[in-house]
């Protein structure tokens, strides 16, 4: 798909109407009018400075019989504005797209999607094809899940160890490997042309068997982890060693040095802290500190690394964890990102709010779309599936009048695709779709809420041209 050479020649045709157009997420305001503009020959899009305030990703997008005008005050909005009008083309009745004014800005200035490369590693391709239709759906960040459990999917010279140990573990062979940092580069140059940002993440202290299995002398006892079967394992970066620090320093100085995103991921989820209490370094750093328990010191080296990166003029984001418990104060440079609804509703939120610090509104329940949409599968049961309709009825996370202590730290909303029990490539596309356009509505919208039905129908009718993409969701009439 490539959206940045659209050539349109403007003809006199029979009048359509705004009926016709069908764009995904909904824009701010549509004003139809008469006439319509034919798809072919090499005719220029108009440039022009936006008439009204856009925002740094809003657009003017005007269709007339005489050609095309697009107003935006940068890149981002002649990028979108051009998203909007390849959906105009796609959908175009007998090569005739109608005229049409359409203006339209983001609700938020984040919009992430999430690949979990960690447990499942993907294919560049398919990776670029992810960011391909997140550019389609105007989402802008993409949150690379890079290390998970067994697996290490990220080439660090200074420790070619963790890529050679982590990155050939997965469920099925085409699952196996690590990405160069050359071919980083290169996705990361691939995402930047659509508007995409890469926001990598390097999950601190557990969920991070692979790096410990390569170094052993990371963990509490220096023993090596042994394999995970499924959800996580006490096995932590020990948090009681200088040696962990400068490893993670080292570590995050190459990540930094790959990815020019000012957020960097350092994870901080789900990391139970049975070795860390028996551990003597760890026991030893919490009393030379006065922290008060094993929570403390998470959040003691969550708060260096964060200060390590604002030396690099980064910020830190980290999963909910780091403020669900009770725990000193941190670094100013931290967003939390809001996870797990399902056991703590929306504590994440409220304690950023608390706190004065960022937050990205991701909740499991229903931003999380490796639930399966109805059937249950493999460890996925009944009550861990939702549907189309009730992720695009009842997301938490989808704040549509937010308070203004919400509206203050909303940095914005995320979507997760986690590769758990063995979510290989060829079921990618069936968790997305449909449900990935109500995450993406969400995110984008400004427009009144469509009610479900004609969301549905719009969302449905764009069937057809996902699949002549090899795009093939999960599509059940009942959802
Ligand atoms: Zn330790």
């Amino acid at each position: 798909m490539n959206i940045l050479n659209i050539f349109l020649l403007s003809t006199t045709l029979a009048c359509l109407t705004a009926d016709a157009v069908n764009i995904m997420p909904t824009p701010s305001r549509i004003e139809s009018g008469s006439g319509g503009l034919a798809v072919e020959g090499a005719h220029d899009i108009v440039y022009e400075e936006a008439t009204e305030p856009l925002g740094r990703e809003g657009y003017e997008l005007e269709v007339k019989m005489q050609g095309i005008t697009i107003r935006a005050e940068n890149d981002a909005g002649k990028y979108y504005a051009r998203v909007t009008l390849r959906q105009l083309v796609d959908q175009s009745e007998n090569g005739t797209i109608p005229c049409v004014k359409i203006i339209d800005k983001p609700k938020y200035a984040w919009r992430s999607f999430m690949i979990d490369s960690g447990r499942q590693y993907q294919k560049v391709e398919t990776i670029k094809g992810l960011l391909d239709r997140m550019a389609m759906l105007k989402m802008n960040v993409f949150h690379w899940h890079l290390t998970e459990n067994d697996g290490w999917r990220i080439e660090i010279k200074k420790y070619p160890k963790l890529g050679e140990v982590g990155g050939f573990v997965a469920d099925g062979p085409e699952q196996q490997g690590f990405y160069t940092q050359e071919e980083i580069r290169e996705i990361v140059a691939y995402a930047a042309e659509r508007q995409i940002t890469i926001v990598p993440e390097i999950d601190v202290p557990g969920h991070s068997e692979a790096a410990l299995k390569a170094y052993p002398e990371l963990t509490c006892s220096g023993e090596s982890p042994k394999p995970v079967k499924k959800g996580f394992s006490p096995y932590l970066y020990c948090g009681g060693r200088e040696t962990t620090v400068d490893f993670l320093c080292d570590v995050l100085d190459e990540v930094c040095a790959l990815f020019p995103s000012e957020y960097i991921h350092i994870g901080g989820d789900e990391a139970p802290k049975s070795e860390w209490k028996k551990c003597t370094h760890c026991q030893a750093r919490i009393r030379e500190l006065g922290l008060k328990d094993e929570h403390e010191l998470q959040i003691e080296l969550t708060n260096r690394l964060a200060r390590h990166l604002a030396s690099k003029g980064r910020k830190a984001i980290c999963w909910g964890d780091v403020v669900t418990l009770p725990g000193q104060e941190l670094e100013k440079n931290i967003v939390v990102h809001w996870w797990n609804y399902r056991k703590g509703k929306d504590k994440a939120l409220k304690e950023g709010i608390r706190r004065g610090l960022p937050v990205i509104a991701n909740s499991n329940y229903y931003t999380y779309l490796n639930f399966p949409q109805k059937h249950k599968w493999r460890q996925y049961n009944k009550s861990r599936t939702f549907d189309f309709r009730t992720c695009y009825e009842k997301n938490p996370s989808d704040i549509q009048n937010p308070t203004d202590k919400q509206r203050e730290v909303l940095l914005g909303m995320g979507c997760c695709l986690w590769t758990d029990h063995g979510l290989t490539e060829e079921w990618l596309d069936r968790r997305l779709y449909p449900r990935i356009f109500a995450m993406a509505e969400q995110m984008w919208s400004t427009a009144e809420r469509l009610p479900y039905a004609e969301f549905k129908a719009g969302v449905y009718a764009k069937r057809p041209l996902l699949e002549a993409m090899g795009v093939h969701g999960d599509w059940d009439e009942e959802y």
